[in-house]
Parts: structure tokens; sequence; C-alpha cells
């Protein structure tokens, strides 16, 4: 019996597909499709009990993905690394996936906004409590660890006020208490800072800022030992918070060039930082690498660099920080950071708006502020631009 013709549509569908060329590419192939290919049900029998490293499924996994996260962990020098479809999905699959419902965290009380949400208001709907405290506590938590704490999320250096924890200390007390320490290194990125080598147990990322840098992917990532990491599989799988393939292969390409941008980047923040320190109109510059902040030990003793984010806070309070918003003209009107385009946002409209004159006291944040992520342009070229926006 001859083998029947198939059918124009059959044969364009199925012609070549999967097919493995003889040609090996520099760089790593996006891998555009949603399933994979089995020979068999051994071959498929052999992948479910774990006997081959084929792929199954794009929202379990993916070469694509797979090239990025070895990336990833050989930036931050872990073991293992996670690549989630933005910074929250990173966030909400770490604690879903550490966390049961009696647990309780201990977090910063200045962290981002949207870690602050998902602890305060959408978490103890399931049964995971969170307790924010100062940086003092932070930095010795013995006082505040009940037997319901499972583990302390904490950012270094803290949006919008760029403070600075000592992480080494709070690493070792979280160790000390069996605790599970994450950081959010997302300000700073491996290039200054190496929060696995300081005794932390797991990093996490908003891929869309730096890492990526272009300003074109929203993205996560968490890194840290493989057992760890490993627990956050599940999470990943069942709430769908998978990184696009094609989004991979761009975070993968701007990852080649982490370490140009981040200098050029400290270069240009610390020239700023320096350019306007001093400035009369200005009640203060915020900047880790310049002596003045309250923590420029504790960086300069932990961190490479001192990252692309500036905030000034001026004189004049909301009136002169909108009225420089809207003089600006290098410096793009945009919320998010770590792109190569300086941007400026206004912290009270965006990650404080809503609090209330005592809340923003606590988090020593005013309504004069700016914040500044600078950029890769010309540093004459920003400084210039920022003196024009101040000019009265
Ligand atoms: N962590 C920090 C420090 C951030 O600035 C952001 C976003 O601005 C996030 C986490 C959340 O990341 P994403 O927007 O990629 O979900």
């Amino acid at each position: 019996m001859t083998t029947p013709r198939l059918g124009l549509a059959t044969r364009l569908i199925h012609t070549a597909e999967g097919a493995q060329p003889d040609a090996a590419p520099l760089t790593t192939p996006t891998y555009e499709t949603t399933t994979f290919l089995f020979d068999s049900t051994a071959d498929l029998q052999d992948y479910i009990d774990g006997r081959t490293g084929k792929y199954l499924y794009s929202r379990y996994e993916n070469p694509s993905l797979s090239s990025l996260e070895a990336k990833l962990a050989e930036a931050e020098q872990g073991e293992a690394a996670m690549v989630f479809g933005s910074g929250m999905g990173a966030v909400a699959s770490t604690l879903l996936g550490l966390l049961s419902a009696g647990d309780e965290v201990i977090c910063s009380a200045a962290i981002y906004g949207g870690t602050f949400h998902l602890l305060n208001s959408f978490l103890p709907r399931f049964g995971v409590t969170a307790r924010f405290v100062d940086l003092d506590v932070l930095q010795d938590p013995a006082s505040v660890i009940g037997p319901a704490t499972k583990l302390v999320w904490f950012e270094s250096p803290i949006n919008p006020t760029l403070r600075c924890v000592d992480i080494a200390r709070v690493a070792a007390a979280c160790r000390a208490a069996g605790l599970v320490s994450v950081i959010d290194n997302t300000f700073a990125t491996p290039y200054n800072q190496q929060p696995l080598a300081l005794g932390v147990d797991l990093v996490m990322h908003s891929v869309t800022k730096y890492l990526n840098g272009h300003s074109d992917v929203t993205a996560g990532a968490v890194i840290g030992a493989k057992a760890l990491v490993d627990r956050l599989v599940p999470a990943r799988k069942l709430i769908g918070a998978m990184l696009d393939p094609g989004a991979a292969t761009l975070v993968a390409r701007g990852l080649k060039t982490l370490d140009v941008r981040m200098a050029r980047h400290n270069e240009n923040a610390l020239g700023l930082a320096r350019a306007l320190s001093g400035d009369r109109r200005l009640a203060r510059v915020l900047y880790p690498g310049l002596p003045e902040h309250p923590d420029h030990a504790i960086a300069a003793a932990q961190m490479r660099g001192f990252g692309g984010m500036v905030t000034i806070d001026l004189a004049g309070g909301f009136e002169a920080a909108a009225r420089f918003f809207d003089r600006v003209r290098v410096f793009k009107r945009a919320t998010s950071l770590g792109g190569v385009e300086s941007l400026c946002g206004l912290p009270v409209l965006t990650s404080q708006y809503g609090w209330s004159d005592e809340q923003l006291a606590r988090a020593d944040v005013t309504r004069g502020m700016v914040r500044l992520s600078v950029g890769l342009e010309a540093l004459d070229d920003l400084i210039a631009d920022v003196d024009h926006a101040l000019a009265i």
C-alpha cells in the first residue's frame, strides 16, 4: 500500500517543523514555540521521570529562558536562577512558593510599592501576614522575630531616598534565626552589589530595569541556591508568571552589555550628584556615593559603584519639583528606571502617591523630591538639563 499524498495544508504545516539543521548559531535562538516534540511514549516517560533534559511546554520551561537563567545565575554568582514575566511575578512567586497560611514576613517599611501592597493587603487574605519595620530594626531584627516568622524581605539602595542597609548584617541575623532572607537587588544590579556572596539566600530583580536596560521588556528574576529556587517552580507554573521566549532573547541581549552600561550609569550619576551637591536651589542631593549621604560608609563597603539613581530634594517643595519636572528636556517624564534613557519622576505622584504627611516623614520622603534615573547620555548634557530645569 502506498502512503497517500498529504494535502497541501498538512504539508505546509508540518514540512521542516522541528528540524535540526546542521548549523551552530552563535547566539541562542528564540524558541518561539508553546510546546515540544517527543519521539514516542518511552521518550515522554523518560522526560516525566527526569531521565532526559527535554522540554515539555513553554509555561513550564523553554530553552530561551534556560539560556537567560544561566546568564543571570552567572551574574549574581548563584547556583540557579528563574525568570518571570515581571518583577512582581518574581515577588509573588517567591512569596507563594516559600510561605503558607500562618507564616509571617518581616519586611522593610521602605520597600517598592508593589511589594508593599502584595504583603500588606493581598497576602493577608490567604493567611500570610507581614510586619513592616524601620531600617534600624531591620538591621537588628532579633526583637521582632516571632515563632511564625519565616522570611525577611528588604532592598538596598531603597527608593527614593537611596538609603542603604548593611546586607551582610541582615543576612547573618536571618541565618542565625533560621529565616530565609530575600533582597530586591534591582537598584544596585549584580555589577555593583553581590548579595549572595554577602550571605543573602535569594536575590530578586525587576529585570525590566537595568538587567534588560533598554526600557522595552517587562521581566523578573530570582537567583540563589538550587534547592531554594526549585521551591518556586510550582508557583511560576501555576500562577502562569512565565516570561515569553522573545522577551527572554531581548533580555539576554541586554545583559551582554550590563557591565559597560553600569560602569557608565555609575559614572554619570556620580558626576551629576557631585555637580549638584551644594547647589543652593536644592535642599538635599541624595546619592550613596556622596560622602554626606547617611549610608555612604555602608554603601562604600558593600558596593563596587553607587548606581544610576539620584534623588534631588528641591528647596521650593512640590511647586518647585513640578516646575522642574515640566522643564526638563533631556530627562524624559516617565516612571521606571534603569534604561539607557535618562528619566525623571515625582515620588509623591508615583511610589508614594496618596501618603499622609506622617507616612512621608517616616519614610523621609518630601513633596519636593524628584527621582532621576541617570541614563547613558553625555554627562554635560545631563548637568546642563538639570541646571536649566532648576533655573529661576
Ligand atoms: N522592585 C523594584 C525595586 C522596582 O522598582 C519595581 C518596579 O518598579 C519592581 C520591583 C516591580 O517590577 P516590575 O515592574 O518589573 O513588575
